[in-house]
């Protein structure tokens, strides 16, 4: 469709969406609220055709018009891809003589994520078409430019919304809220009131800063307890604005995206989400690392998380299943530090749930504990509802007995009740009935029993039911992350040696489930099937080699045969929508490119499969493209194409680690191929730490010394930023170049110690790497470490005998860095050293005391207390230590630089004494310390001096802050920008620069922002 506007524009778009509207007739429930709009908007399109055709529009309305169609039929051509998607053509009927080609709902396989954000654009539309029919019947003069502009604010506010969305997105994709839909979905009515009704429930509710540990034996059912409280909190609080509900549902499968700064990315998005608009910290994290594309923080997530959950008067975090959180490399108690360190900030109100796990309990000592087990009263109800809905004669006449016997045998373990309602319901007669009752298995062992159960009637079956059961249990036993229903049905369809998917091989769903003895099952909202219970994935972790010796090595086949494919002969997608529609089209293809070498390393023989996979050039390029490109935020442009082409099998095999397949292609070939990145096998090796591979390439005589094109890293240097112990000693002993510089001027030295590998700095300091490098902001290792606070690294170094005073670009000594950024164990480790400078000045003339200060921790008492520094010595600006306490509201230390200062009424060069700064920023309590101190000593004020306003300054450190005084600058706030000073990040307030403070250089140009 051209659009410039026409009316036959208009009239289409209005058919398109009578069309869609029609089509979503008969749809499942999960489509009632899209289809409710869309008839919204074809109810709202319809009248402004109405007036329309009466009156000819004005040009303005014309062009505020276009737009909104625009996006309408953007919009409207997606949904009838989800209608196409979600239908099937049900075969020609002859009795049926009035559907001519009747269309099938299909129950499950859609994509709720694109249906809310389709949703929400179909809503924005009904806003803008709305307020511009009214502007067309008001009575009003038609066509002014006013109600134009109004419509264009209109459309601001949704590109905000947008804008908003595109942030909160990239913190994190994940969404929990489908998986709280899942959960209360298969709650039975009424159960789990008992959690709610309790005394310790009600107190937690009731009192701020209070936390409720709710732990439970495997299987007590605390998933389902806990999506019963986030339900009753959100419906309890969904109408104060003042409360803030997050939550987590840790799953040990996803513990790839569950990592501490993931999961707290996703509180602090749930916090954001229910602000009217979005936080600053939120938006300056966003603008501080989407030009360098880099993550951020922990530090950084977790100080945004304080200053969002800050504004609201209360806030609840719940966390389930904490034993799921991975324990390995501190995750898990990295998030739960951060969680309370939260909540003593902010006084919020925490719960979670775990099984018993000491590590974890321990963690709870002092709060309320609670712990969970199936009630009896909740067990009958369930069973009566299972009983009520099988429809069988032989269970509704033993109901009574069957809900007495399980009852008896479930002892505190929910999901007992459901697998052995499922071993009792097969029973075809009452004898065998009775049977199964009698012998119910109980107590710890009991879910072994159930499971063991289960797999024997799935080996009952019929060859063909048995033979989908395994490869369905084995397929989500050993899947690298959870699949979603419609991958499955792929991967279950793929016949080896095809060139292509057949889809009449795809099996039914609902058999997929069936055959599978009550062990799997379909959270719908999220589209995903897995093992009903983590107990369950660990009975088949357990006995895998029992039930599916092979399924490593069947998965490996199915995926390279997948990938194999005649679709993926093209190689390469030449452009993101090409890749997206690839994407979409083949289910298997994201999961299959992402995992086949994982599948192949831990199967037990290299199959001919993956070589024939291997020789076909364009599939592994194809294969290599969705490996490797990443959408990082919904806008991203032209994410397909920043991938490195021209990836060969050795690359692809040497990325994954499949040492076998690296022997097969190695041969007598080349073993350094370029992609046109630069980038060798050996490194792609290397950065992923695969050391058998490394080690076979460097056998064949690859090249050590090869750079990348774009930041001219080497393999040493890929090992030190990904801190792969093994791999560096490898290196090293071939002899590879020890200082070697990339594109930031940086060792692997430097690498090492700027991402706080320890042992690889150890190893590399062992082989005499320079200790005193310097990268191109002049900084050395140990000045990257303070500035980063890594304890251990710093030490290390230290004890390696590193230079102290060295100063980077902008004089900042490894001292200054630790003080600037407030580590203070890192500072007392530099000061203990006892030869440091402590009282050092960088090109702003800021001393360590003048930063600690700042920041008003211990690191004030400790500098003072060296006896060696100047408590009011002043910046470039003439502030002194004592106004920077003042003005940041420390009263701490505040008080004990009054013990010692001497200049109380320093001016800065703007004319601002600290009394001045404490008025202006709204610390009364500071104010009134100083105004005692100058009674003390007859200092007289003028109060025509001092500001008689308060600014607001954001409390939130995350968000920039100005380089002349420190305060934070709010994202609505103007400022000023140097893009050269302190490598192009020196910002100045408005107040600052309106009373002509400048950057450190005058010649510089400030660039308003
Ligand atoms: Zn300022
Ligand atoms: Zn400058």
């Amino acid at each position: 469709m051209s659009f410039g506007f026409s009316v036959g524009d208009f009239v289409a778009v209005l058919q398109m969406a009578n069309t869609i509207r029609d089509r979503f007739i008969g749809a499942p429930e999960q489509f009632k609220a899209i289809s409710n709009e869309v008839t919204g908007l074809s109810n709202v399109l319809r009248d402004i055709e109405s007036v329309q055709s009466q009156q000819e529009l004005t040009d303005w309305q014309k062009n505020a018009l276009v737009p909104v169609l625009k996006e309408c039929h953007t919009v409207l051509v997606a949904l009838g891809k989800v209608v196409d998607e979600n239908c099937y053509l049900k075969p020609l009927n002859s009795h049926s003589f009035r559907d001519k080609s009747r269309r099938i709902w299909k129950r499950v396989t859609w994509e709720p994520a694109e249906v809310q954000e389709l949703r929400s654009r179909v809503v924005l539309n009904i806003g803008l078409l709305s307020a511009f029919n009214g502007s067309l019947i008001s009575k009003v003069t038609l066509g002014t430019k006013d109600e134009v502009e109004r419509l264009h604010t209109r459309q601001d506010m949704r590109e905000r919304h947008e804008e908003h969305q595109t942030i909160l997105d990239w913190l994190t994709p994940i969404d929990y809220a489908a998986q709280q839909q899942d959960f209360i979905s298969r709650r039975q009515a009424g159960t789990g009131q008992w959690l709610l009704n309790s005394d310790e429930f009600q107190t937690w509710l009731n009192t701020d800063n209070q936390t409720l540990f709710c732990p439970g034996i495997p299987g007590a059912g605390k998933t389902i307890l806990t999506a019963v409280a986030i339900n009753d909190l959100t419906t309890r609080f969904q109408n104060d604005p003042g409360v803030s509900i997050a939550y987590l549902y840790c799953n040990f499968r996803r513990k790839d995206e569950q990592k501490a700064q993931d999961l707290l990315a996703s509180l602090l998005k749930q916090l954001s989400e229910e602000r009217s608009s979005l936080p600053d910290s939120v938006k300056s994290l966003y603008n501080k690392h989407k030009e360098k594309r880099t993550r951020p923080s922990l530090d950084e997530i977790s100080r945004a998380l304080q200053s969002v959950a800050s504004a609201y008067s209360r806030v609840i975090i719940i966390v389930d299943a904490l034993d799921e959180c991975q324990a390995s490399d501190g995750c898990r108690m990295t998030f739960l530090t951060e969680i309370f360190s939260l909540q003593t900030k902010t006084r919020a109100n925490l719960f979670a749930t775990s099984r018993f796990i000491p590590d974890i309990t321990e963690k709870f000592n002092g709060s309320t504990i609670f712990e969970i087990r199936a009630h009896d009263k909740d067990v009958r109800q369930y069973l009566d509802s299972r009983i009520s809905q099988s429809g069988q004669k032989l269970l509704e006449t033993h109901r009574e007995e069957i809900k007495t016997e399980i009852t008896k045998a479930v002892d505190g373990m929910f999901l007992l009740a459901q697998l052995h309602f499922e071993s009792v319901s097969t029973k075809k007669t009452l004898k065998k009935m009775k049977d199964v009752l009698k012998n119910l298995p109980t107590g710890p062992k009991a879910y072994d029993y159930a499971y063991e159960e289960a797999m024997k009637r799935i080996g009952a079956h019929d060859t063909d039911s048995e033979e989908l059961a395994k490869q369905v249990l084995s397929w989500i036993t050993c899947s690298k992350r959870p699949l979603s229903v419609s991958e499955l049905q792929y991967a279950l369809a793929v016949e080896v040696d095809k060139a292509e998917l057949d889809e009449e091989n795809l099996p039914q769903l609902e058999d997929m489930v069936s055959v599978c003895a009550g062990l799997v099952t379909i959270d719908e909202e999220s589209s995903i099937i897995r093992l009903v219970h983590y107990t369950t994935q660990e009975y088949f972790e357990r006995t895998q080699r029992q039930w599916f010796p092979d399924a490593q090595t069947n998965i490996t086949i199915v995926c390279v045969s997948y990938l194999s494919f005649d679709e993926f002969k093209s190689g390469i997608c030449e452009n993101d929508e090409e890749f997206e529609q690839r994407l979409q089209l083949n289910k298997l293809y994201d999961y299959a490119a992402h995992n086949w070498g994982h599948h192949a390393r831990q199967a037990s023989t290299l199959c001919r499969d993956v070589i024939e996979f291997l020789q076909k050039q364009a599939q592994v390029e194809a294969s290599s493209q969705a490996l490797i490109a990443v959408k990082r935020w919904s806008g991203h442009r032209k994410y397909s194409q920043n991938v490195p082409k021209q990836m060969t099998s050795l690359h692809l095999a040497a990325y994954f680690g499949v040492d076998e397949a690296v022997q097969f292609l190695i041969g007598s070939d080349n073993p350094d191929p370029e992609d046109n990145y630069g980038q060798t096998p050996l490194l792609w090796a290397t950065m992923n730490g695969h050391e058998a591979v490394v080690k076979l390439l460097l056998d064949k005589g690859a090249e050590l010394e090869t750079k990348d094109i774009e930041y001219s890293q080497t393999p040493l240097s890929w090992a030190a930023i990904n801190g792969h112990e093994v791999v560096v000693k490898l290196l090293l002993d071939k002899g590879a170049e020890l200082e070697t510089k990339d594109n930031y001027g940086r060792t692997p030295l430097l690498w090492a110690a700027r991402n706080e590998h320890e042992a690889v700095v150890k190893q590399l300091l062992d082989k005499g790497a320079e200790l005193e490098t310097k990268d191109n902001y002049g900084r050395t290792p140990l000045s990257r470490a303070a500035k980063d606070g890594y304890e251990a690294v710093v030490k290390l170094l230290l004890d390696n005998g590193a230079e102290l005073e060295t100063k980077d670009n902008y004089g900042r000594t490894p001292l200054l860095w630790a003080a600037q950024n407030g580590h203070e164990a890192v500072l007392k480790l530099l000061l203990a050293t006892g030869e440091i400078d402590a009282d050092v000045k960088g090109s702003d003339g800021r001393t360590p005391l003048w930063w600690a200060a700042r920041h008003g921790d211990g690191a004030v008492k400790l500098l003072l207390a060296t006896d060696r520094v100047n408590v009011d010595s002043v910046d470039r600006y003439n502030s002194t230590p004592l106004s920077i306490a003042a003005r940041m509201g420390h009263r701490d230390v505040v008080t004990f630089l009054l013990s010692q200062s001497l200049s109380l009424t320093v001016k800065d060069n703007f004319g601002r004494t600290p009394l001045w700064w404490a008025r202006r920023a709204g610390y009364p309590y500071i104010a009134d310390l100083l105004l005692e101190k100058y009674k003390e000593n007859g200092i007289l004020i003028q109060e025509d001096d001092l500001p008689t306003t308060i600014i607001s300054v954001p409390s939130d450190e995350s968000s920039g802050y100005c380089d002349i005084c420190v305060l934070g600058i709010s994202e609505e706030d103007s400022y000023y920008h140097c893009r050269v000073c302190n490598n192009g990040d020196f910002d100045i307030c408005e107040g600052c620069f309106t009373m002509n403070a400048y950057c450190l250089d005058q010649s510089h140009t400030l660039i308003k922002k």
